[in-house]
C-alpha cells in the first residue's frame, strides 16, 4: 500500500466533500448522524446515486446482447466502469477485470475454479490469523472437496503478522496464499507485497483480500504482482451487489469457469460447449449492471479527489482518534500494529460491546460492536467481541469528539 504523500492537492475543503454525502445530513435518534462504520460499507455521494439514477431513467437494457441503441448505451456504460477499475488499480488489461457480486464472490471464485482445477490431497493453502471469514470459508470448502489443508499465519498480540512463522510454514506443499491486505477488525496493514514476493519465489499464486484497502489508498496491482486481488463496490463509495476480482491473465485463462449461463458461451450444444474469451468467461447470466456503473461513478469520485490526499487525511484522523480513545480510562484498543488503517477496535472495561454500541446508537453514533466476521480475530485475544470505529475520509475531528463523549456517556451509565 503506497501512503505517499506527493502530488497532493495542497488544499482539499473536506466539509465541502462531507456536504456531497446526503445520507450523513440526517439525524438519529434525534441526533445529528455520526457514522464511523465505513468498514462494514462506506456512504454514497451524491454524485453516484444521480449517475444510478440516471442511468435507470435513460439507459437501461440488458447489456452484451442487443444490437438495439438502448442495449448498446447500457454497454457502453456498463463497460465504461471497466476501464476505470483497470486504471485505478493499473491492472494490465481489461481481461484482467472480472466483474463479480462483491469480495466474498470473488474469493470463492477462485477457489472454486483454481482450487478445484489445480489443488489435491495433501496441498496446503496458506492464510492468516486476522483473515475476515470471506478469505477462510471459501478455501476450507474446496479444502474439504479435494482433500487439502488450511494453515494459518500467526499473529502477534499487536495484531501484526509473525513473519518468521510465515517462512516456517513455507514447503512445497503450499499451493496458494490467500492474505488480507489490510484487517477490517484491527486495521493492520500487512507486508503483502514481502509475502508476494516470497510465495512467487516458490511458484506459488498469491490472492489478496483488498475490500478495506482499495477505498482508501493507492493500490496498485502490479507493482504489488498479485495474482488475484479481490474487492468491493460498496466499501468505495459504490453500490452493493457488486464487486471486482482482478487475476492475471494466464492464470484466469487456465481456469475453468465458476458459473455457467448466458454470457460466458461461444458456442453451446447439447454435446458441447465452448467458453467466451475474459473477462466474460466468468460473468454468467445478466449482471448488476446499475451497480456496476454506481463502481464507475464511485471511481470518479474518489479519482476527484485522489487517494494519496484520501490516505493522508484518514491518517490524519486515525491519529486524531487514536490519541483522544487512549486517554479514556477503561478503554483498551484491540489491535495496535506500527501501520495501520483508519479502523479502530476497542473495549471497554467491564461492558459488553453490544451494550456499549447500543448506547452510542441512541446517541446517534453508528459503530460495529461484534466479531466483524473475523471469529479467529476474537479467539486469538479470548474475547467475544470488540466495538469498531472505522474513519473515512468524510469523517471529521468532530465525528471522533462526539465518539469520546458518547464513550464517556456509556461509562456513566454503567456505572
Ligand atoms: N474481506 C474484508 C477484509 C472485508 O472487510 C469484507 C467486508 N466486511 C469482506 C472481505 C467481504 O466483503 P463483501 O461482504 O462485500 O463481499
Amino acid at each position: 500500500m503506497n501512503n505517499q504523500t506527493t502530488d497532493i492537492p495542497t488544499k482539499i475543503n473536506w466539509e465541502e466533500i462531507r456536504a456531497q454525502f446526503p445520507v450523513l445530513q440526517q439525524e438519529v435518534n434525534g441526533k445529528k448522524l455520526v457514522y464511523l462504520d465505513n468498514g462494514a460499507s462506506s456512504q454514497m455521494p451524491k454524485s453516484v446515486s444521480d449517475r444510478i439514477d440516471a442511468y435507470h431513467k435513460n439507459e437501461h437494457a440488458n447489456v452484451h446482447r442487443g444490437i438495439h441503441s438502448l442495449s448498446q448505451k447500457a454497454t457502453d456504460a456498463f463497460e465504461a466502469t471497466r476501464t476505470k477499475v483497470r486504471d485505478f488499480i493499473n491492472a494490465g488489461s481489461l481481461e484482467e477485470i472480472i466483474y463479480t457480486t462483491g469480495t466474498t464472490d470473488s474469493i470463492n471464485l477462485v477457489a472454486q475454479s483454481y482450487g478445484r482445477k489445480n489443488f489435491k490431497a495433501g496441498d496446503e493453502i496458506l492464510v492468516s490469523e486476522m483473515e475476515h471469514h470471506a478469505n477462510i470459508v471459501p478455501w476450507q470448502m474446496i479444502a474439504k472437496e479435494t482433500g487439502a489443508k488450511l494453515k494459518v499465519i500467526p499473529m502477534n498480540d499487536k495484531g501484526e503478522l509473525i513473519m518468521d512463522k510465515f517462512y516456517e510454514l513455507f514447503s512445497d506443499k503450499i499451493k496458494m496464499v490467500a492474505v488480507v491486505h489490510v484487517s477490517n477488525a484491527l486495521g493492520t496493514i500487512n507486508p503483502v507485497e514481502e509475502i508476494i514476493a516470497a510465495a512467487h519465489k516458490q511458484n506459488v499464486p498469491v490472492l489478496i483480500d483488498g475490500a478495506q484497502a482499495v477505498p482508501h489508498s493507492k493500490v496498485d496491482v502490479q507493482a504489488l504482482d498479485a495474482d488475484f486481488y479481490a474487492f468491493s463496490a460498496h466499501k468505495m463509495c459504490g453500490p452493493t451487489g457488486f464487486g471486482i476480482l482482478y487475476g492475471k491473465k494466464d492464470l484466469l485463462n487456465a481456469m475453468p469457469p465458476y458459473r455457467g449461463g448466458g454470457d460466458m458461451i461461444d458456442k453451446v450444444t447439447f454435446e458441447k460447449t465452448t467458453w467466451n474469451d475474459l473477462p466474460h468467461k466468468f460473468e454468467a447470466g445478466t449482471p448488476p449492471i446499475s451497480a456496476g456503473v454506481g463502481l464507475g461513478a464511485g471511481i470518479d469520485f474518489l479519482n476527484q479527489i485522489g487517494m494519496e490526499a484520501i490516505a493522508e487525511r484518514e491518517h490524519e484522523l486515525l491519529e486524531y482518534a487514536t490519541e483522544k480513545l487512549n486517554q479514556i480510562e477503561g478503554l483498551k484498543i484491540v489491535g495496535t500494529a506500527d501501520k495501520k488503517a483508519s479502523v479502530i477496535s476497542f473495549l471497554l472495561d467491564g461492558i459488553h460491546p453490544t451494550d456499549a454500541g447500543t448506547i452510542l446508537d441512541q446517541q446517534g453514533i453508528a459503530v460495529r460492536t461484534g466479531h466483524h466476521c473475523a471469529q479467529p480475530i476474537m479467539q486469538h485475544y479470548d474475547i467475544p467481541g470488540t466495538l469498531r470505529a472505522s474513519i473515512s475520509f468524510y469523517n471529521n475531528e468532530e465525528d471522533i469528539d462526539r465518539l469520546v463523549e458518547g464513550i464517556e456517556l456509556v461509562k456513566e451509565f454503567f456505572g
